[in-house]
């Protein structure tokens, strides 16, 4: 989380996450700016290193080795991280686009989203080819290759399209890994036939004569079948065709040609050169648009063309930080100077690397021992994140080098100024009005008076029949994201109302944002209530109406209404819990230990993306299914932990229950972070509960014991169901959307013993 102790003054925007921008985060996290706010936004959560990836492919190193994790990172430099994909830039308005979520505004922006290989330009090769970028799919694909390869009886050819280093490198990798997966099989490593295709003379066509001659050795002693003078026109099942009619059998196609800018550039009225990669002058600034740079792959440097090749990305790092800082001081530019010779250490998959710089050239098993040095020292840059002194108060943002105008200045000064209390504190009405005037709440028949005709107070009717529910929940943002942080808070509120099993109805909601620039809450509130709003009108829950203040911290939360017959038919309470149901719970437990961890740097990025993606997962369906399969019990789980909404309904159901501890699902990470001793600061509130647990010392030590007590955010349902019907339903839940659905204990008659719950292993 960011410091809130200052207002934000400047946002950076980083789009992509390749290896310049992750250099160039971390040298600005050691020194941060005051009254900077940095976002990162990349498609992937894990970005590899490129130096490493044939190695990942050889099988020499872990997924986690290789690749550098962006949430972690971000969490680290004090960055917000958004997991999505940037589709253009509104220069006019300087506002990112990003896909499904809104807009982000910038006043400096970087660009490093690699290369996109050229897949669309043959024939066949976007349906049929696996091209090695994005990596996230490479990875998938490149998975399910060494699965396909492990089941093989017949023989089976691998095509690489491209000889260039990265082309090259591949092929020879795959080749060890898959050859050595059929040798431990006990099967035929000759099954796997590698052919290697170049549309160019020559293979490594960048590199030295003599370092040439060594690959070509080398492919021919591992017999991969190397055309040159191949280019591939048309790729169909199981065959390539060459633009002077040649076919090869391919099984498999990996795409490592020649890649071009992405498409989301041309829009964006940016100069790029004939590839599609932005121009970007010796600042790695574009020419024409001075808050924009580039760096890595898809900047085009202008004074004079460099490789893509991560060496050059990593280079750029550094110049990139400097002038990135000095463009938001307001301070002349610095140039960037690349190297002219520069050390390409080239892998045969086998730990044995070819060197090659220049006119020089060498190889050996200790050039593979060097490079991987080299790499794991660079990847230790990232992994082993040094603890970082938090921001003092004196750092005060006016006082910061950030170059602002005189309103800009006047409205910094008045932000850290001491604020006025009561109405005093209401966030102004011009800004609440442009945040907030584009907000299209669903719209009901029962919503007489609502934001579509704004009163001072929201007029709904009960319509006939039917009974009020009414529930009411507000937390502070756990995260910088408020787009997601809105979706989380509204799915959060609406939780009691489909634990009751209610049909939602109507929100009011309160909200307090930290002051700052007003252009910067106006965009807060609106990503906040965008997010929230998204969520509130799928649930046909409308908005109608609400309060926002000013706070030290960004919170938000919501009053529900919904509606229910007013028979009390369908209600869901927790005191109907019968000897003999099945214990249910609909979404995995372990957000409170996660975002522990993550507020300590300790949690991995795609922990936290994954319990994100619960959090938000709405419950609505849940109850209806659970409804349908006679659910006698319901609750949703929030601050108190599954033990202690359990004990809520063991009690007034007046029976005990067994939880099966094996059974919980468990979100990825929540047993490693309280492993590593971290939990939530409610959790030593609701460890008090451990009282309910009859055999409490038997299980002490097992990982997932802490989590019985661990306070979820929008956590699932838990509910009790007739046993003859809860196989059925968990089956339904898991088909509807929930997949860790489970049943995780059972409902039994009272005992005497004064603990409610036994645990089972
Ligand atoms: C098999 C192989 C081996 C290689 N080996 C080497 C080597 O040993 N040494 C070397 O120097 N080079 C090597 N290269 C080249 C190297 O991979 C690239 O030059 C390098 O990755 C470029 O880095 P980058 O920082 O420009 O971008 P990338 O590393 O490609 O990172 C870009 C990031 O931006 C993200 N992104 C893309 N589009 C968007 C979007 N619209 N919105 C948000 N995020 C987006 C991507 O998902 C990615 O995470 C190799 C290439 C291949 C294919």
């Amino acid at each position: 989380m960011q410091s809130h102790e200052q207002p934000v003054l400047r946002d950076l925007v980083l789009v992509g996450g390749g290896h310049s921008h992750v250099v160039a985060l971390r040298m600005l996290a050691m020194q941060p700016e005051p009254g900077l706010r940095i976002t990162l936004v990349c498609t992937d959560i894990d970005t590899p290193y490129s130096g490493m990836l044939p190695g990942y492919v050889s099988g020499h190193y872990s997924f986690d080795e290789v690749h550098i994790d962006l949430g972690r990172l971000a969490a680290f430099a004090g960055a917000r991280f958004i997991h999505g994909e940037v589709t253009g830039l509104d220069r006019a308005n300087q506002r990112v686009l990003l896909k499904g979520r809104p807009a982000i505004p910038y006043d400096l922006l970087s660009i490093n989203t690699g290369s996109t290989p050229k897949v669309r330009q043959v024939d066949g090769a976007q349906a049929h080819a696996v091209p090695v970028k994005p990596i996230a799919h490479f990875n998938q694909r490149w998975l399910a290759l060494l699965e396909r390869v492990r089941g093989l009886r017949d023989r089976f050819t691998v095509a690489v399209v491209g000889g260039g280093a990265g082309g090259v490198e591949l092929a020879l990798s795959m080749q060890y890994r898959l050859r050595q997966e059929l040798q431990v099989l006990g099967k035929s490593p000759d099954l796997l036939q590698f052919v290697l295709l170049t549309a160019g003379d020559t293979l490594l066509p960048t590199h030295n004569p003599g370092v040439r001659a060594r690959f070509a050795r080398v492919l021919r002693e591992r017999r991969v079948a190397v055309h040159t003078r191949a280019e591939v026109s048309q790729v169909s099942p199981g065959c390539l065709t060459t633009q002077d009619g040649r076919t090869f059998d391919a099984d498999e196609t990996m795409w490592v040609t020649q890649a071009g800018g992405p498409a989301w550039l041309q829009g964006t009225g940016l100069a790029l050169d004939e590839h599609g990669f932005v121009c970007v002058n010796e600042y790695l600034q574009t020419p024409d648009d001075p808050k924009i740079f580039a760096a890595g792959d898809v900047a085009s440097f202008l004074p004079r063309p460099l490789e893509k090749a991560g060496v050059f990305a990593v280079r750029m790092g550094p110049a990139l930080a400097r002038n990135l800082r000095r463009a938001l001081r307001g301070q002349p530019l610095q140039p960037y100077r690349p190297q002219k010779h520069w050390l390409a250490l080239i892998s045969t998959g086998d730990r044995h690397a070819v060197a090659s710089r220049g006119p020089i050239g060498f190889a050996g098993d200790w050039v593979w021992r060097w490079k991987d040095h080299i790499d794991r020292r660079f990847m230790r840059k990232f992994t082993e994140l040094p603890a970082m002194a938090p921001a003092s108060p004196s750092q005060a943002a006016p006082a910061s080098g950030l170059v602002l105008n005189a309103e800009e200045s006047r409205q910094a000064i008045s932000a850290i100024a001491m604020r006025c209390g009561g109405c005093g504190a209401k966030v102004g009405a011009s800004i609440l009005s442009r945040a907030l005037g584009n907000l299209q709440p669903v719209q009901r028949d029962d919503v007489l008076i609502g934001l579509h005709a704004p009163d001072d107070a929201a007029v709904v009717r009960v319509p006939p029949g039917m009974a009020m529910v009414h529930t009411v929940d507000f937390f502070r943002s756990f995260i910088d994201d408020p787009y997601l942080f809105g979706q989380v808070a509204a799915n959060h509120a609406l939780g009691d109302i489909f634990a009751m099993g209610a049909e939602p109805q109507s929100a009011t909601a309160i909200a307090t944002v930290p002051p700052g620039l007003e252009a910067k809450v106006e965009d807060l509130l609106l990503q906040m209530m965008t997010g929230a709003v998204e969520v509130l009108n799928a649930a046909g829950c409308s908005l109608v109406g609400g309060h926002t203040g000013e706070g030290r911290e960004l919170a938000l939360g919501f009053a529900v209404n919904g509606l229910i017959d007013e028979r009390m038919t369908g209600v869901m309470r927790k005191g109907g819990m019968r000897p003999g149901d099945v214990l249910l719970l609909t979404k995995p437990i372990g957000t409170g230990t996660l975002f522990a961890a993550h507020a300590r740097h300790a949690a991995k990025g795609r922990w936290i993306d994954a319990a994100l993606k619960s959090m938000v997962l709405s419950n609505q369906a849940g109850s209806q299914i659970l409804r349908e399969h006679g659910a006698t019990a319901c609750t949703d789980l929030t601050g108190f932990g599954l033990l202690g909404h359990l004990v809520e309904m063991t009690r007034p159901s007046g029976v005990d229950a067994e939880l099966q501890l094996g059974a919980l699902p468990l979100l990825d990470g929540a047993v490693d972070c309280v492993k590593a001793g971290i939990v939530s600061s409610l959790q030593p509130a609701n460890v008090r509960l451990r009282r309910a647990l009859r055999n409490a010392e038997a299980f002490v030590d097992d990982p997932r014991y802490p989590l019985l007590f661990d306070p979820q955010t929008a956590g699932g349902l838990l509910a009790s169901v007739p046993a003859d019907r809860a196989a059925d339903c968990v089956r339904a839940l898991q088909a509807a959307g929930y997949p860790h659905t489970a049943a995780i204990g059972r409902i039994s008659a009272a005992s005497d013993a004064l603990e409610p719950v036994m645990l089972s292993a």
